[in-house]
């Protein structure tokens, strides 16, 4: 697995895949907007949509879609943003049952000019989401709500099936990948989730080609698994912009393979890696794998 720090632009082929299109992807498409939702699958441009659509799965990004963050790898507007809507959370549940999705990832952009950064509409989404849907599976990826430990219960006491937090890189790389985050606080909220609740499991997610070592992964992993999380997730960074990080490497699928079987070694017992992997790609599957389910 050697490493290159060289740029690297043109996309490998194993990374070429067309974006989705069609009479059943616009038909999805429409419906997120009329309901004046926001998913990550539109906002980052994922490759998977369609797959996970066609999988009855999606992701929804809570409060707005403007970040009170600036991560470099993310394609998500910086800026203040409108107060969240109340009327939110009902609004996913009506789109999750319209769209008849079983498995339903909830996340958010950062919201640090909020009290409790927006945890409160987490739980009430959550709540929403299992009530208008018997039986549906409802993963939570959340922002560190600057370490707040209330803020996690506020969302833990909702019973998502699966809280998910990316460490999304190793600490070397914080100050210029995600400079507001905190590699230790990230830490620390992965490692509460079983003190608060240890019926429900952790998941997390690296990005790959950034300029990280083998090593330097090798030791978030180790870190990520002493928290106690067990469900992985690791794909390939790619430049949304050319206003954002450049990729340093394409990790080929063989390395993803290895990485897969060296996550295994080290304990988790679900991983998704992969050049196309993103923290909510096959998220049914991996959860129930988990034997949770
Ligand atoms: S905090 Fe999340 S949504 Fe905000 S810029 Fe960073 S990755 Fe994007």
């Amino acid at each position: 697995m050697s490493q290159t720090n060289k740029i690297q632009t043109r996309k490998p082929k194993w990374l070429r895949r067309r974006l989705p299109s069609g009479p059943a992807y616009e038909k999805i498409r429409s419906l997120i907007n009329k309901g004046r939702l926001h998913t990550v699958c539109q906002e980052a441009q994922c490759p998977n949509q369609f797959e996970c659509f066609s999988q009855k799965t999606a992701t929804f990004l809570i409060m707005g879609s403007r970040c009170t963050r600036n991560c470099r790898f993310c394609n998500i507007e910086a800026g203040p943003d409108s107060p969240p809507d109340p009327d939110e959370p009902l609004r996913v549940a009506e789109a999750a049952a319209f769209m008849a999705l079983q498995y339903v990832v909830v996340t958010s952009v950062t919201r640090d000019d909020i009290p409790d950064g927006g945890a409160g509409l987490f739980a009430e989404t959550i709540t929403a989401l299992k009530e208008k849907i018997p039986g549906v599976m409802v993963e939570v990826l959340i922002p560190d709500f600057q370490g707040v430990k209330q803020a996690l219960k506020t969302v833990l006491a909702a019973k998502p099936d699966v809280l998910n937090h990316n460490i999304e890189t190793i600490p070397r790389l914080y100050p210029v990948v995600r400079p507001q985050a905190d590699y230790e606080r990230s830490l620390t909220l992965l490692r509460r989730v079983a003190d608060i609740d240890d019926t429900i499991p952790a998941k997390s997610g690296l990005m790959l080609g950034l300029g990280e070592t083998d090593q330097e992964v090798e030791e978030t992993l180790t870190d990520l698994h002493d928290t106690g999380c067990r469900m992985l997730t690791l794909g390939q960074y790619l430049q949304p912009t050319p206003a954002h990080l450049p990729v340093s490497r394409f990790i080929p699928p063989e390395e993803f393979d290895k990485w897969h079987e060296r996550a295994l070694g080290i304990g988790f017992t679900e991983v998704a890696s992969g050049p196309f992997v993103r923290s909510s790609y096959h998220a049914k599957e991996l959860f129930c794998d988990n034997g949770s389910r």
